[in-house]
């Protein structure tokens, strides 16, 4: 790109190793999109004599400089008198600012604290960003040659001033040469491994579109990045691939960038006006937990169980006593019964259940840590899948809870095999 940006993450808390610092994250990802160059993230404490080191560096090399953090009302905030005191800029009230801070306070009803009168002055010639979650307002200046932009540490107030205010007044400036886009495509049910073998040709594509392929605990990514003149460009040549993709992989794609399966199943339930219950063994109410998660679930989920114990799957589900003897509590026709049980007891149209080993105690040599069978009954049809998982105790509760609401997505949208 023609410009360059360079990240200054403001706080001590960072440097310290409590607060991640995703705003770096966020910003580069964001700044690539636009196709502004980002060569350095540097990250300082809350000391005003290294802020100005940092901030005098930063201008030398880079035409866009944007700060996060340290704009708040509290002694270690410094960025902003920091910010002024550098560049020699006179710091002067702006009433609009104070209105907005006065106003906070009166909604909310208590005083304003003489601190939160600070964050009512910006440099001259700034342009003022108006903070709609918090008090502190983030501020464009622009210099002779440079751009200094400073934004308010909390990613929930920094993200959506980037997004709706710097992204369009960067673009307009910006004139990049590339644009980068990249979207991502979700798999699961399969391993890395095996997504590799089937990708293999893809993943080494060089040039202006690549895929890169990322594991975690029971999904697979798929990321596409690509780099063109024009974001139609860009869009084109990542659609080409991802057809080319899910031509590949068919239904073990469940969804893209920021889909869920929770979110994705919920989808299917909704538009097919089906409800949901479901007994949990092993997974504790985790896959409860994740489908009531999403806003409006209560319109298909009507409830479960966390059957933990045996008499609870026998006197709650009626799980026959005889099978839970004969064929142990983690078995297939266990599963298929707790199944049958809690879709009878919750009238729903389909009772989902899961029953495992999580470890790292209890396993044998027939049932070893990680055997996991999940069961579907629609009141007429029950079915069973049997999984071995790998992982500590969290890691085969989280993917067990994958396997299940994949397993509800397959069965929803007509493509169990
Ligand atoms: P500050 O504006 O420096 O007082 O920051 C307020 C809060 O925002 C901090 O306590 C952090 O929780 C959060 N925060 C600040 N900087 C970052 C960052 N770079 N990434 C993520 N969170 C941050
Ligand atoms: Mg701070």
């Amino acid at each position: 790109g023609l410009m360059q940006a360079e990240l200054i993450a403001v706080g001590t808390e960072l440097l310290l190793g409590f607060t991640l610092n995703t705003n770096a994250a966020f910003l580069s990802r964001k700044l690539a999109e636009l196709g502004v160059d980002c060569y350095h993230h540097v990250t300082v404490g809350d000391n005003p004599v290294r802020l100005k080191e940092t901030l005098v560096g930063a201008l030398k090399r880079s035409d866009c400089v944007i700060t996060c953090g340290g704009l708040g009302p509290t002694v270690d905030d410094i960025t902003l008198a920091t910010i002024a005191k550098t560049l020699e800029r006179p710091l002067v009230l702006d009433q609009d600012i104070l209105t907005q801070i006065r106003g906070r306070f009166q909604r909310l009803g208590i005083p304003m604290p003489q601190s939160n009168l600070r964050q009512a002055y910006v440099p001259r010639g700034a342009i003022i960003l108006p903070n709609r979650i918090g008090t502190a307002p983030g501020f464009i200046l622009p210099l002779r040659k440079k751009i200094l932009i400073a934004l308010p540490g909390p990613p929930r107030e920094l993200e959506p001033i980037f997004i709706t205010q710097v992204l369009p007044w960067l673009e307009k400036r910006a004139s990049p040469e590339a644009v980068l886009i990249s979207r991502t495509l979700k798999l699961t049910g399969i391993t890395e491994s095996e997504v590799d073998e089937k990708v293999s040709d893809l993943l080494k594509l060089k040039g202006e579109t690549t895929v890169g392929i990322y594991a975690h605990p029971g999904q697979v990514d798929l990321r596409i990045t690509a780099k063109h003149k024009t974001k139609a460009g860009a869009g084109h040549n990542i659609r080409r691939i991802e057809q080319e993709i899910r031509k590949r992989m068919g239904a073990l794609v469940y969804g893209a960038d920021d889909d869920t399966l929770e979110e994705i199943a919920g989808k299917l339930l909704g538009r097919q006006r089906k409800t949901l219950s479901v007994a949990e063994s092993c997974t504790g109410g985790l896959v409860g937990h994740r489908i009531t998660q999403i806003p409006g679930s209560s319109a298909y989920f009507v409830g479960g169980a966390v059957s933990y114990a045996d008499a609870v799957k026998s006197g709650f589900l009626g799980v026959p006593p005889g099978l839970l003897r004969k064929q142990g509590a983690v078995s297939e026709e266990v599963a298929k019964a707790m199944a049958q049980g809690i879709q009878k007891l919750a009238r729903a149209s389909v009772g989902l259940a899961i029953t495992g080993i999580a470890g790292p105690a209890g396993g044998s040599k027939e049932k070893p840590v990680g055997l996991i069978y999940i069961a579907l009954s629609n009141g007429k049809q029950v079915l069973c899948r049997r999984y071995t998982l790998t992982g500590d105790r969290s890691t085969i509760k989280w993917k067990a809870s994958q396997s299940a609401l994949d397993l509800l997505r397959l069965y929803l949208s007509g493509q169990l095999q």
